[in-house]
């Protein structure tokens, strides 16, 4: 059976976390789509961990961790990620590689800095880890698959040469930059063939036989619905799709085995980089304080230290998020971290030029749109440690409750804290 667990947010929802715990019932977990641009943060027995690369089940020795076709994979990260885990005493993950997946070249980064640079203050506010110009590339045919590592010396110069030409041209011209050269990218390929070939494999082939033989196997997505290319806030939205349904394509297995879809949801908002927001928290001081106390340390960006925009819960938004990823389950995350506060503000509509809506509109709307706001009463404790549904405060129930009637998906996973444990079912 598969499960894919996916964000219905901004991304950093705690989809690591879920991840993490649902696999030790798992035997595979994959990453579809996405780089290294985004990281999930998991506090376990072995320590802290920021992964960018590697799915969150790599922490069991029973799992086998796989890289899908839809991922921009960074080999050098990749390696570096399994490194530092072996270091810190983590047993040696099983890991496989999809032959079909493409590699982030170092002009890809290049690119994307060379790129935020021209746009200066109109930048999309990159992690500058060579994604957009990664998947450019892919669809434009450029790119270069894992299997073509394997081809000839004379085919792979071939298409090297290609790729230089045209990329020279925007060097010079647009970017004024040093040029590629080929010789130089065919070693840059050769030392990647070293570092990857132990893990590559024919990945659809090797889920055709696990799903034959009853696996479980969980999909890993990163960021989530609202930074979905075709359905999120375009164009502040990441460069491969989101969704739970990409999984099928991103890992190379049938559609119909999604049977169940853990979209993961956070009790209160929170998102990185540029584009729309609605239900953003504007007083400074009243959102540091919920970025401070947020998530496990803070709201900080697991890749770039970043500060994350903070909001209140948004309901159009969030019921919105769920609904496009095919939600199954909602995971509920991060709830402890609302105990401090008298009232809870929640974003319950919008208010577009005076329409009051629950939906959630196109990037043109959502930038007139204004939050309508609806205060639930705190619970004013520490809700970490609580193992039973019926054992939390009556109004956390209630604010659960609420949102859950609110967005129509049933949160079946309560997360009251950022370790394995800290996980409430119902
Ligand atoms: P992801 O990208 O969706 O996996 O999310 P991140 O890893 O960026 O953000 C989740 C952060 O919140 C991490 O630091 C987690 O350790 C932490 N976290 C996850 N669930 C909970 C929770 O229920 N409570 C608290 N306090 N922290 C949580």
């Amino acid at each position: 059976m598969v499960t894919a667990v996916v964000g219905a947010n901004w991304g950093d929802e705690g989809k690591g976390k879920i991840t993490d715990t649902l696999a030790e019932k798992a035997d595979i977990i994959i990453r579809f789509q996405g780089g290294a641009n985004a990281g999930h943060t998991i506090k376990n027995k072995y320590g802290k961990f920021a992964l960018h690369s590697l799915p969150s089940g790599v922490f069991y020795d029973h799992t086998t961790c796989i890289i899908g076709n839809g991922v921009a994979l960074n080999i050098p990260i990749l390696c570096g990620e399994i490194d530092d885990l072996v270091e810190k005493g983590v047993p040696k993950p099983h890991i496989l590689v999809s032959e079909r997946a493409q590699m982030v070249m170092s002009y890809h980064i290049l690119f994307d800095q060379y790129e935020e640079e021209r746009l200066g203050g109109k930048s999309f506010g990159s992690t500058k880890s060579g994604i957009a110009p990664f998947y450019a590339d892919k669809f434009s045919k450029i790119g270069f698959q894992v299997s073509e590592l394997f081809d000839s010396k004379e085919n792979l110069m071939d298409k090297i040469e290609n790729v230089c030409e045209k990329k020279n041209v925007l060097l010079e011209h647009l970017y004024h930059k040093p040029l590629l050269k080929a010789d130089e990218l065919y070693d840059e390929l050769m030392k990647y063939k070293a570092m990857i070939e132990p893990y590559v494999c024919d990945v659809s082939s090797y889920l055709d036989e696990a799903l034959k033989a009853g696996k479980n196997i969980l999909l890993e997505g990163q960021l989530g619905t609202l930074k979905d290319p075709d359905h999120g806030i375009y164009p502040m939205v990441t460069s491969s799709s989101t969704l739970a349904g990409y999984g099928a394509v991103g890992a190379g297995l049938p559609p119909y085995e999604i049977k169940k879809v853990v979209t993961v949801v956070k009790a209160y908002s929170s998102a990185v980089g540029a584009g729309e927001f609605v239900s953003e928290i504007l007083d400074e001081d009243v959102a540091d304080e919920l970025r401070r106390r947020g998530g496990d340390g803070g709201e900080y960006g697991a890749t770039t230290g970043r500060p994350r925009r903070m909001g209140w819960f948004d309901i159009p938004a969030s019921k919105y998020g769920c609904r496009l990823q095919g939600t199954t389950d909602v995971a509920f995350t991060v709830l402890d971290v609302l105990g401090y506060l008298d009232e809870i503000p929640v974003c319950v509509a919008y208010d577009i030029n005076g329409e009051i809506t629950t939906e959630f509109p196109t990037t043109a709307k959502l930038k007139i749109a204004k939050p309508v706001i609806e205060k639930l009463p705190g619970w004013k404790c520490d809700i970490q440690g609580i193992k039973k549904y019926e054992d939390l405060p009556e109004n956390c129930r209630k604010y659960i409750e609420f949102v859950e009637e609110k967005i129509g998906y049933p949160i079946t996973m309560v997360s009251n804290g950022p370790g394995r444990e800290d996980i409430i079912y119902r």
